[in-house]
Formats: structure tokens, C-alpha cells, sequence
């Protein structure tokens, strides 16, 4: 035990070295949770280095919340490793996980005692309080201050985001949508369809072309929206473009944007962070969604791919990718 990043007793995998590696970088130097210095243990599902008090509490959460490891005394399994890996360590956990920490909320400090740790252990990781998408999101100022001090961990909150606010003017940044297709759209000229699609967003309305005699067809356009600060559903709408009389709707869907702006201010600086899911807009009973869509990013880019059923029509599915763009692009 001379040297806890040494290990003699076996050869070093490639995966150590990157999980040794990651240990010594400044942010996984103090605990997740608490700030503590020289943390020596992990939660290796949940990926984040913390102190011996908060392994504690975290190892009464049980193994499914969060599996507890010693740097120095335990065997890591190539999964433990990887899960580590790639999380990326406090900081990035830390921007999930305390995303939506309020401000002025007590986080536990070195020397808090049990109670107090306990308490916010199990809000930050079973109730999961501070991922949670809050209202405050709207009201942006607010949001941006929490989620900088989400990224150097809470344990130094500063407050140097008017002026990032002021920057970005009144925009969030820009939208890009990606028509990728439609299949199996209704009928509305005997026994075809020519279909085009049309994105509203506020006062901003784009389309894609039309497609001739075509019930599945592939448009593969790129339509992009300013985001407002204050912003809605995206709506599509699928028309059936008729030469003799107005064009006849095919059904209708909106696209929730929530779930990947807050995922993108949650994050920050996308470029920096490895490929990883960092949100999800879910379906439900009463949203146009086919299944589940994931928020990604993808080679630094935020992504997310949506397929919707459209509604108040007998039948037919349009893809979409989105991709965020910030302003300075
Ligand atoms: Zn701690």
C-alpha cells in the first residue's frame, strides 16, 4: 500500500491506467459530495470519486443506487472501469446529478454530520431532486447561474453568468431539424399523397419541399429555428399539396423542446464531453412520441432523434433529428 495508484500484484490494463488517470485530475481530488479533500473511494455505477464518510452513506443506499468501491483495496471489474471512465468523473457527474442543486442549498461540507450528508446523498441520488427539469428553466438567469456552479462542483459557487446572459442576447441559441422522413402518411388524392411538411415555432415557420405521389417519402432537409428564451412546442404540421384546392392536412404533431435545452444547459460546453445520453424526452399517453427520445451527444454535437406518430389522422409517422447549435456557430 505504498503507492495506492500502483498496483504490483497485476499487470496494468490500458483501463486502469485511464481510471488512474482520471482519479488524479483536479475535480475527482475532493469528494462528489461533500468537497472533502484526497476522496479514496467510488460509487462506480453512478461514477463519481468520494470521501470515506459519504462511501458510507452511499453503501446503505445498497449496490443498485450505488455500487461502492476503495480505489486502493478493491478489484475493479473491466465494467467498473468503464462506467468510471465514462462518466468522466465529479465534475461531469456532478452536472447531472446537481444540475438543478438551488443555489442556496446546503451542501454537505467535510466535517457536516451524518444526518446532513445522508439527507443530501439520497436527494441527489435517490430522489434524484436536482436532475429533475425544474419550471426554472424558463426563467433562464436562474438556470444558467445553477448550472455553472454545477460544473466546478458546488464547492466554490460563483456567480459570473450575467454577463454570459448578456452575450447571448435573447436567443438560447439555434435549432436544427432534420426532416429525415415520413412512412406509411395517409391518403388524400385517390390514392396517393404529395406531401410536405411544416415546422412552426412562434412567429418562425419553415418547410421542407414537396414529394410527389409519395405515402413514405424521404426528405433528408435541414430547417433551422432561433430559440427564444421564452419558447413553446415545436409544432409539425404534414400537408398533401393539392394544384386545385387548398392544401389538406395529414396530421399534426408537437415536439416538446424541453427535455434538450435543458439537457444543453445542464451540460455546457458539449465539444468537451465524450459521446453519452444526457437527457430524454419520454412518451407518454398524451404525446405524439412512438417510443422514447434520447438526448445524445454525439462527437461534441447535442442530438436527438424523434419519431412521431401524427395525430388527428388514420395513419403516419414523420423522423426528425434535432441538433442544437449554439449562437457562435
Ligand atoms: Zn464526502
Amino acid at each position: 500500500m505504498s503507492n495506492r495508484y500502483s498496483r504490483p500484484d497485476k499487470p496494468v490494463s490500458g483501463k486502469w491506467k485511464k481510471l488512474r488517470d482520471l482519479m488524479i485530475r483536479s475535480d475527482n481530488r475532493i469528494c462528489a459530495d461533500c468537497c472533502a479533500p484526497d476522496p479514496k473511494w467510488a460509487s462506480a455505477n453512478v461514477g463519481v470519486f468520494i470521501c470515506l464518510k459519504c462511501s458510507e452513506v452511499h453503501r446503505s443506499l445498497g449496490a443498485e443506487i450505488s455500487k461502492v468501491l476503495s480505489l486502493t483495496l478493491d478489484e475493479w471489474s473491466e465494467t467498473d472501469m468503464d462506467s468510471m471512465i465514462q462518466v468522466g468523473g465529479n465534475s461531469y457527474a456532478n452536472s447531472i446529478y446537481e444540475a438543478f442543486l438551488p443555489k442556496d442549498y446546503p451542501k454537505p461540507k467535510p466535517n457536516s454530520s451524518n444526518e446532513e450528508r445522508t439527507k443530501f446523498i439520497r436527494s441527489k441520488y435517490v430522489s434524484q431532486d436536482f436532475l429533475t427539469p425544474s419550471l426554472r428553466i424558463v426563467s433562464s438567469k436562474m438556470s444558467f447561474q445553477t448550472l455553472e456552479s454545477g460544473k466546478d462542483l458546488g464547492c466554490s459557487i460563483t456567480s459570473n453568468s450575467s454577463k454570459k446572459n448578456e452575450e447571448m442576447g435573447q436567443f438560447l441559441g439555434n435549432l436544427k431539424v432534420k426532416v429525415v422522413r415520413g412512412s406509411n402518411l395517409a391518403v388524400r388524392d385517390m390514392l396517393t399523397s404529395d406531401p410536405y411538411v411544416v415546422l412552426i415555432l412562434g412567429q418562425q415557420k419553415a418547410q421542407t419541399t414537396v414529394k410527389k405521389s409519395n405515402l413514405n417519402p424521404v426528405w433528408n432537409e435541414e430547417l433551422k429555428f432561433s430559440i427564444p428564451q421564452h419558447y413553446g412546442a415545436l409544432k409539425l404540421q404534414v400537408y398533401d399539396h393539392d394544384v386545385l384546392s387548398a392544401d389538406d392536412i395529414m396530421g399534426e404533431a408537437e415536439i416538446d423542446l424541453q427535455p434538450m435545452i435543458t439537457a444543453m444547459m445542464a451540460f455546457g460546453d458539449s465539444e468537451l464531453l465524450a459521446n453519452m445520453q444526457i437527457g430524454k424526452w419520454l412518451k407518454t399517453s398524451d404525446n405524439a412520441l412512438v417510443k422514447d427520445s434520447i438526448v445524445n451527444i454525439v462527437d461534441g454535437k447535442i442530438k436527438q432523434e424523434v419519431l412521431l406518430k401524427l395525430q388527428n389522422v388514420e395513419s403516419g409517422e414523420i423522423e426528425l433529428e434535432l441538433e442544437w447549435m449554439p449562437l457562435d456557430e
